[in-house]
């Protein structure tokens, strides 16, 4: 039986993960596969932090558990097979009541939605959920077409989330290990959360961990929520070797720990190529660069791009941070693909390939043929050489050297969004790689 939640928090508190980890311990059923974590599409307005929907998949165990989890000090088993289904009635209600203990109810834009199913819903829910944007209706009608079951608190926005996660089929993954301490303070320093930041770094096949340029320890979350820290990667057998150790390193009495499976890094929320742009969508878009990269108060940079559908505006925001010194460094007539939410009529770029750069060429005055030296302008079509007195009348062009070349660009670890896949993490066939440099 698969149970989903999904709009319990606030920025002030709570976390759906956490909630979700709750359902488990207390339904005292067996976890089949790993718990996910499935995010979608990141314009979403309602959104309080990254757009995250949670579904664990409950019932009795059948195979080999593994731990991929604890309760204070009691495991957290993962079954790869189940028995058999359990009521769904029984699973609603629980979820129910732990919705009503701990969701942010009295926050106007927190709206619970649980969802719950025996089957795995159609993708086409979700993809339609990571990519555009969706009504609460046209959720309510989609889960009663595939035989699922529903509850709302409020105006139950929740459900559209929640019927997302179970139809995430899956396929490109990454992981996420998250540990928890509740009530939480935040007693962590900055330097200590660097040290364990980069600690983190060396689990094999980690990711977004650490952003040293900006001095920003990534595994720590920026707002308040029982989240400790969470570490992700491409493989989950690294992350629980090693998570737990990473989590002591911070002295915090961690209440509970779980490992999820996550569409996180997959650039699932962008739609290749588009012939039309809609605002509050993700596009990737090859095109050559108009005009010159302006910028505007706030640090704020601007292009425009011809794309083969259509002319665009595009943007490196000040959060970007040094992504923005390359993006200004572009030319009319470079090639490039950029990655983005379309915002206000802007594409936000979260990260570009240059696939080629122009050539261009600078008008100079000619050189004297006699010394060498570079003749003196004196006005349109004369060109004087003061050593020689030679005469010349065309302009020389020189080829200025570019200060940009072909290459993949990420935004730094910091401004990166849940969704987006830095260049270095490759899916093949749903097989996931990251590059030696990177890892
Ligand atoms: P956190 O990451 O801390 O769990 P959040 O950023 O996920 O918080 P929520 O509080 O869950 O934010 O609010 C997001 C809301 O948007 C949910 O009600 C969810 O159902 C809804 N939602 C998600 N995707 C879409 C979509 N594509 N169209 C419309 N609504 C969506």
């Amino acid at each position: 039986m698969y149970i989903a939640v999904d709009d319990t928090d606030s920025r002030e508190g709570m976390c759906t993960t956490y909630l979700l980890s709750e359902i488990i311990i207390r339904s005292g059923m067996d976890l089949i596969g790993y718990p996910h974590l499935v995010r979608l599409n990141p314009a979403i307005k309602h959104k309080t932090r990254g757009n995250g929907a949670l579904c664990a998949n409950l019932g009795e165990g059948k195979g080999l558990p593994l731990k991929i989890g604890s309760f204070n000090g009691k495991d957290i088993m993962s079954y790869p097979d189940e028995e058999r289904g359990t009521k769904s009635t029984d699973l609603v209600q629980l979820a129910s009541e732990i919705v009503g203990e701990m969701a942010v109810l009295d926050e106007p834009d927190t709206n619970p939605g649980i969802v719950a199913s025996c089957n795995e819903f159609d993708p086409s829910f979700y993809w339609k959920a990571v990519r555009e944007e969706v009504s609460i209706d046209q959720a309510e009608a989609f889960i009663k077409k595939q035989g699922g079951e529903y509850r709302k608190f409020k105006n139950g926005r929740g459900i559209i989330g929640a019927a997302a996660a179970i139809s995430w089929p899956a396929k490109q993954v990454t992981y996420e290990f998250l540990a928890y301490t509740f009530p939480k303070g935040d007693h962590l320093g900055a330097d200590l959360k660097l040290r364990i930041a980069s600690m983190a770094n060396r689990i094999p096949g980690s990711f977004n961990n650490i952003d040293r340029r900006n001095n920003h320890a990534a595994i720590f979350p920026s707002e308040r929520t029982p989240v400790v820290l969470g570490i992700r990667a491409i493989k989950p057998e690294a992350l629980l070797a090693e998570g737990p150790e990473i989590v002591a390193e911070t002295g915090s009495v961690i209440e509970r720990c779980l490992l999820f499976r996550t569409n996180q890094a997959t650039d699932d929320h962008i739609i290749p190529d588009p012939a039309e742009l809609r605002n509050g969508c993700s596009y990737s878009i090859e095109g050559t660069v108009k005009v010159q990269p302006y910028s505007i108060s706030g640090g704020h940079y601007f292009a425009e791009l011809q794309s083969r559908h259509m002319e665009l505006a595009i943007a490196a925001f000040e959060p970007t941070k040094e992504f923005r010194k390359t993006f200004s460094k572009l030319a009319p007539g470079d090639n490039v693909r950029v990655f983005g939410t379309y915002k206000e009529n802007c594409l936000n770029v979260e990260k570009m390939e240059i696939k080629s750069v122009s050539d261009i060429y600078n008008r100079v005055p000619p050189e004297c043929g006699e010394c060498g030296d570079r003749m003196h302008s004196r006005g349109k079509g004369d060109y004087r050489c003061y050593r020689c007195g030679n005469k010349g009348k065309l302009a020389s062009y020189e080829l200025e050297p570019r200060e940009i070349d072909v290459g993949k660009f990420d935004v730094p670890v910091m401004s990166r969004r849940h969704l987006s896949r830095p260049f270095e993490l490759d899916f093949n066939d749903g097989v996931v790689t990251l590059s030696e440099v990177y890892a």
